[in-house]
């Protein structure tokens, strides 16, 4: 599904992506860990077409993402991106940011998108709050309205950073559940989180990314529970 070869990214002097490979297969659920600024967001942003990688390519589904001939908008239509802050559009309610862009860019009739946002939101478990305004609901709640709104264009893969990382403590299980229900579904995801749990009990494969590459990767109970690396048994004594 993704393919990514020694991908390389700076900001002016900075080279914070220094030679990233890495596969995902479809309905693959992997778990990015690693230290703050070490360059999980970055990597996901490439994926997805946010950040013009600097060297090395990514393909989705074997199409090169930075080719200046790709039609970068119908690609990143493929790939879901939920993020750590809950941007949902502050001035419109849940059905209007759920059916916004598969209106604009399916060209879904309003009708159809309806159709389309009712049962997203039945899936994660808010269809009552299709009239309410983001600022109406809890982090949680917006957490979960992100993940319908991400759902609603069909991606084939969905991207996580840190998508629990700004809520309260008692608002995480929420969002875990539906993410870890998307997973059973089948769905492709790659999750930034520091959420071990999670990642031990729904990945099929863990990263740790340390200053711009990947460090370590394997199954769960490998990486986090008998890590090869120093610095990965480093990481998980300060996060567990
Ligand atoms: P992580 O998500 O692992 O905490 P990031 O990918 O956000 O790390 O950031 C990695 C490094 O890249 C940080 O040092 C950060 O300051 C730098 N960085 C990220 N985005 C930019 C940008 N747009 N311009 C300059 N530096 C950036
Ligand atoms: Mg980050």
């Amino acid at each position: 599904m993704i393919k990514v070869n020694q991908l390389q990214k700076r900001f002016g002097q900075a080279h914070i992506l220094r030679g990233i490979d890495c596969e995902i297969r479809a309905r693959e659920v992997v778990c990015v860990i690693g230290p703050s600024g070490s360059g999980k967001s970055t990597f996901l942003r490439c994926l997805n077409g946010l950040e013009e990688v600097s060297d090395g390519d990514i393909f989705i589904e074997g199409v090169k993402l930075n080719d200046p001939k790709v039609n970068l908008n119908a690609l990143r239509a493929e790939l879901g991106m939920v993020f750590q802050r809950f941007n949902l559009f502050p001035h419109m309610t849940v059905l209007e940011n759920l059916i916004m862009a598969p209106m604009q860019v399916k060209k879904l009739s309003r009708r159809e998108a309806v159709l389309v946002a009712e049962k997203l939101l039945q899936k994660v478990g808010l269809l009552d709050k299709i009239d309410a305004f983001p600022n109406q609901l809890s982090g949680g709640q917006q957490q979960r309205v992100a993940i319908a709104r991400a759902l609603a264009m069909e991606p084939k893969v969905m991207l996580f950073d840190e998508p629990t990382s700004a809520l309260d403590p008692e608002l995480v299980g929420e969002v875990l559940t539906v993410m870890k229900q998307l997973a059973e579904e089948g769905m492709t995801m790659v999750v930034v989180t520091h959420e071990m749990g999670f990642a031990r009990e729904v990945s099929d494969r863990v990263l740790f990314i340390d200053q711009g590459v990947i460090m370590e990767e394997g199954p769960p109970q490998q990486v986090l529970g008998d890590p090869h690396h120093e610095r990965t048994r480093d990481f998980l004594r300060k996060v567990l």
